[in-house]
């Protein structure tokens, strides 16, 4: 496979651009090599600057439920850039967005639409703290939130210790009232509750854990935290960026049957455009203001062609495309799992609802720790094998599998043709 113009950009890129990237986990660092460049995509493929075209399994990572350049939605978008890219002032879309955002999320009343998830994040923490006038907050190891201070925490040892920063800048004070805990782990939910109960602003989760490979909750953990939360007073924070309107139309929430106060949205709400939402309750929102004391704000905040976005790709979320993604998901996963077993590679692929994620472990992981433990350099050497075979996966052995809409019978077979080529090349040791 020749890639040359991509090795080329990224040496032009690495010179004018930290790591060549404006996102670090599309530098490949996890796995080695040169990062694609991308030409252009169309449904279920993506095409790099030498011609090479892969069947994506990314999609962004994760706004692209339907593929790449869906019409509905690129034509939504072209027709509101035609009557201006950003007002500045409020626009009837942004009422329709949040009106579609509030009938598809059964605990949303109220919607504040940003440009990213981080945003969404970092404003669902202030909110909660503001609203509650404590300072703490219940963080899950693992759990990714995107990148403001306060949440970029890493894993700590022990049952719950507290923040250490994740990253240099973040100072020890931006992250010494966040509490990290092991998913999944009740006794350690409880005993910070106990002990921090009284000054806990927020338990935040990633209902389904998607930024660690893919990690479900354990049955009847969500609606733990549920009671957890109400007996304490917190705000339960659901980061429903990866599993919002991916899952279920309602997201996590509405597969699992639990509420939460807060819900951060971002990727598929967007359509492919830089968009994000939080939403809740009227009677925490209004905390936000101008009608509240809780300041958030944002330029570009409901931009008009990310909105029409946004609204043509959730309108598009019928039952019978979460039906097929399903199917896809399922179909990829049994397919990655058999070719795995038949070339007698130790690996686990999990798959929840439309998500799936593969680890090369002998069992599924329950919590950040297993999945740090899988082999790193198979999956490494798994991506690159399926990479060589026209399938692009997520660089990374803690990211997931996002199957969009547009794979069909036709792609999906040569996904799962390609995971026994790429298994026996693994199993090879090459
Ligand atoms: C991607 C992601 C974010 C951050 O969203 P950005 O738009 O990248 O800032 C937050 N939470 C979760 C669960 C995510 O997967």
């Amino acid at each position: 496979m020749n890639t040359d113009r991509s090795a080329r950009l990224f040496e032009r890129a690495r010179a004018v651009i930290p790591g060549g990237v404006n996102s670090p986990v599309r530098a490949f660092s996890g796995v080695g090599g040169t990062p694609r460049f991308i030409a252009h995509g169309e449904g279920a493929t993506m095409v790099d600057e030498d011609g090479n075209r892969y069947i994506d399994l990314v999609g962004s990572w994760g706004p692209l439920i339907f593929g790449h350049g869906r019409h509905e939605v690129l034509e939504a978008a072209s027709e509101a850039l035609r009557h201006g890219s950003s007002f500045g002032a409020p626009a009837a879309g942004e009422v329709a967005l949040a009106e579609a955002i509030v009938d598809a999320v059964d605990s949303v009343e109220k919607v504040r639409l940003t440009n990213s998830g981080t945003e969404a994040g970092m404003t669902a923490v202030r909110l909660a703290r503001g609203a509650t006038g404590r300072s703490k907050l219940l963080k899950f190891v693992g759990h990714y939130h995107g990148h403001a201070d306060a949440l970029l925490v890493s894993a700590g040892s022990g049952v719950a210790t507290l923040g250490i920063p994740g990253s240099p800048g973040v100072t020890e004070g931006a992250v010494s009232d966040t509490i990290l805990v092991p998913w999944n782990d009740r006794d350690a939910v409880a005993a910070v509750v106990a002990e921090h109960g009284d000054d806990l602003a927020a338990i935040l989760a990633e209902p389904v854990a998607a930024n660690m490979n893919l990690v479900p909750p354990d049955p009847g953990f969500l609606g733990f935290l549920r009671e957890q939360a109400d007996a304490c007073g917190a705000v339960l924070v659901f980061d429903e960026v990866i599993t919002g309107f991916r899952l279920a139309r309602g997201g996590a929430q509405q597969l699992h049957g639990v509420a939460a106060d807060l819900t951060v949205m971002g990727k598929v709400v967007g359509g492919g455009f830089p968009l994000a939402a939080l939403g809740g309750p009227a009677e925490l929102m209004d905390h936000l203001a101008p009608d509240g004391p809780v300041y958030q704000s944002g330029t570009l905040s409901g931009n008009p062609v990310a909105v029409a976005a946004g609204r043509a790709q959730l309108e598009l979320l019928t039952p019978a495309v979460y039906e097929h993604l399903e199917h896809a998901a399922r179909t990829v996963a049994d397919g990655f799992q058999t070719a795995l077993d038949a070339a007698g590679v130790p690996a686990t692929v999990t798959r929840h609802a439309t998500l799936a994620g593969v680890v090369f472990a002998d069992s599924a992981p329950r919590r950040f720790e297993d999945v740090a433990a899988a082999d790193h350099a198979a999956y490494g050497r798994f991506f690159h094998a399926m990479l060589e075979r026209g399938v692009y996966l997520a660089p990374s052995g803690y990211e997931v599998l996002f199957p969009s809409a547009a794979l069909d019978a036709e792609t999906l077979e040569q996904i799962v043709d390609a995971a026994h080529g790429a298994a026996e090349q693994v199993a090879r040791g090459r």
